[in-house]
């Protein structure tokens, strides 16, 4: 099992776009508990039949998770706790990736909710240009950023950041989010640079 079903909703994301591969570097941004990078690590080191399972050694791939909280360890997942708004935590995750460039940016990050539609409209916005600034820096140019968004106030302007950033752009609505009606997700694939 998982951490949190929120594992599914990466699951049935990658089911239909194909964006995880073993061998890739993963940046899991909002990772607590941890569901994602569990999902991650085990496209990264399947079961071997009758072994229980693969040894971190065997682990191809690499994941680099971030959250504000707390994170319960995950064997082969290196982890970073810090807000994600914070210059100091840019580049604490640009100094663990060491100049190696990004395949997957996956963020499942929702600030807090106010109720005030603007102003959550505006703190979702914020998150998502940290997102793609970071890929603009650390992303591989045909790579991919999966992130959550939210079906409401500033949706249009979210799918626009995206456009400027990506030439591809997907919206994707996993089943495992049915309940949550305004959560949905946009996947930007081959990064372009922005016309700003
Ligand atoms: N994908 C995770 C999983 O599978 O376990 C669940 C993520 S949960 C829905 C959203 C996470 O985003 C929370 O753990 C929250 O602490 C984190 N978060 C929200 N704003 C953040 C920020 N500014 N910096 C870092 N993490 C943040």
């Amino acid at each position: 099992g998982y951490r949190s079903r929120a594992a599914y909703k990466l699951k049935e994301i990658d089911e239909a776009l194909h964006l995880i591969k073993p061998g890739q570097l993963v940046v899991d941004l909002g990772a607590a508990p941890g569901a994602w990078s569990q999902y991650l690590r085990r496209k990264f080191a399947p079961k071997v039949a009758g072994q229980g399972g693969a040894a971190v050694g065997d682990l191809n791939g690499r994941i680099l998770a971030l959250d504000l909280l707390e994170f319960e360890p995950i064997e082969g997942v290196e982890f970073i706790q810090g807000d994600f708004r914070e210059q100091a935590v840019a580049d604490a995750l640009a100094a663990a990736l060491g100049g190696a460039s990004v395949d997957v940016v996956v963020s499942d990050m929702a600030p807090n909710l106010s109720g005030v539609e603007d102003v959550d409209a505006a703190r979702v916005e914020h998150l998502i240009e940290l997102a793609l600034d970071f890929c603009q820096q650390h992303l591989k140019p045909d790579g991919a950023l999966v992130a959550k968004v939210f079906h409401s106030a500033g949706y249009s302007q979210l799918v626009e950041l995206f456009k400027q950033n990506f030439q591809v752009v997907k919206p994707v609505k996993p089943k495992a989010s049915r309940d949550r009606s305004a959560e949905t997700f946009l996947v930007g694939l081959r990064l372009k640079r922005p016309k700003r």
